[in-house]
């Protein structure tokens, strides 16, 4: 029933192996660059309890780019066998480097979450996430081949080649993330393949960008399979850090792997149970780069209580969103998650969409372009113009102001490789 044994663990046994890997952990960070100094002022001594991690000092995105490219390793060059340079979107990039044992501990853990939702041995695993360096492509290839999948690294985008490797194949189990999926349903449903009748697949792994739930419905039922949701960010490997089991009611952290605090952004303190705040995590099996307190922007809660399954580790809540993805429009605050959610539940609505602040002189605005399905699409004007009223005002009921809605056409936006990129800011500077 499980494929690790960390998976029965109780809370006493997760907060014993956590104590004697934290320790060890900030023993081995002393030999980098950035923590020989940082952590002068600790001892493994001085850490006594779990909660004795707050004592130990945040590491930023900015001390990832001040320590580039190799700041923060901790054992010779020559043991290590990987390098991933995570996405920036600014400056510098962040680079990731992995020992042999990292990597196993890596493909282990995405193993987990796999066998997690039912996936074995005698499944065909399509791997649809790009490859590179970005970490979802490797991260969960190694963690399907370590599970015993035959596993077909087929990369994103290439639809045809992807559809015709899932018919020759019977591929089972795919890994896709939701804006792709979306799309891929839309380009099954062209080509006249049902994929309930058609094809073999049953269950997704999503995950790598920020989605709601009516985004995975979305996605389960137009392609009839189950999707589950998937965390990860390069600087704690990639994926396979958090992971739905199959209640789909929250993604399990692996505490025996990571530390996981939720903080305020603002006051650094812990927040209350069950709040909203800044994820931070600190390695606990990394070996070349262990990682203290990284504070990783993404905006999440643990949800309360333990979970059906059994399973002592926490549950993280869907990710709400980057604190730096939030917009500010007239004072209000707004995650495009909020837009999303609202979409992604209208039947009328297509795969794509993109959000644009911009200013027409005077005053800043918000206009949503938003993708309609082709059997929407008509030429009734009237019909549009009802639908694009309703967006408005369900839109202006979850955000509090009113955004221009434009209707297009399906497949006109702009879609991007890899990750989707949901807000253009067009609002001059002065
Ligand atoms: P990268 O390290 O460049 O692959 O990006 C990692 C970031 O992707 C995370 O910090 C999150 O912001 C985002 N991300 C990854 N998985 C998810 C997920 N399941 N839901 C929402 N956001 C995610
Ligand atoms: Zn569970």
């Amino acid at each position: 029933m499980y494929f690790d044994k960390a998976e029965t663990y109780s809370r006493e046994d997760i907060e014993k192996v956590q104590l004697v890997r934290l320790q060890s952990t900030i023993e081995r960070a002393r030999n980098s660059r950035l923590y020989r100094d940082r952590l002068s002022g600790v001892s493994a001594s001085d850490i006594r309890s779990i909660d004795d991690v707050r004592r130990l000092p945040f590491t930023t995105k900015d001390d990832l780019r001040g320590s580039y490219p190799d700041g923060l390793l901790t054992v010779p060059h020559e043991d290590f066998v990987r390098l991933h340079v995570s996405s920036g979107t600014t400056g510098n990039p962040t680079a990731v480097y992995y020992t042999q044992n990292d990597l196993n501990s890596w493909a282990d853990l995405m193993a987990r979450c796999m066998h997690m939702i039912g996936i074995r041995p005698g499944d065909t695993f399509q791997n649809m996430s790009g490859y590179g360096l970005f970490t979802g492509g490797l991260g969960v290839h190694y963690g399907a081949e370590r599970l015993g999948c035959l596993t077909i690294p087929s990369g994103a985008g290439n639809t045809s080649r992807q559809i015709k490797l899932m018919q020759d194949f019977r591929t089972s189990a795919i890994h896709i993330i939701p804006s792709y999926a979306l799309y891929f349903a839309e380009a099954l449903e062209k080509r006249g393949i049902d994929p309930k009748t058609d094809l073999n697949v049953r269950v997704a792994l999503i995950g790598a960008e920020p989605h709601t739930e009516e985004t995975r419905r979305k996605i389960e039922d137009s392609l009839g399979i189950k999707a589950y949701n998937s965390y990860g960010l390069s600087e704690m490997n990639g994926p396979g850090v958090a992971f739905e089991c199959e209640h789909q009611d929250g993604m399990h952290v692996w505490e025996d792997a990571y530390i996981v605090e939720i903080i305020n952004p603002e006051t650094l303190e812990p927040v209350k149970e069950g709040e909203v705040g800044e994820i931070v995590m600190t390695t606990l099996l990394r070996e070349g780069m262990p990682i203290i307190r990284y504070r990783t922007r993404d905006l999440c809660r643990f949800i309360p209580g333990t979970c059906a399954c059994g399973r002592q580790h926490r549950r993280l809540d869907r990710i709400k969103g980057r604190a730096d993805d939030m917009m500010i429009l007239k004072g209000v605050n707004i995650y495009p998650m909020q837009i999303e959610q609202v979409l992604m539940a209208m039947p009328e609505v297509g795969q794509n969409y993109l959000i644009e602040l911009d200013n027409d002189g005077h005053i800043d605005y918000m206009r949503v372009r938003v993708e309609v399905k082709g059997e929407f699409f008509i030429e009734d004007m009237r019909a549009l113009n009802a639908l694009q009223k309703r967006i408005q005002t369900s839109l202006r009921n979850e955000i509090l102001i009113t955004p221009k809605v434009e209707l297009v056409e399906a497949n006109s936006l702009p879609k991007s490789e890899g990750k989707a990129k949901r807000v253009q800011d067009l609002r001059s500077v002065y």
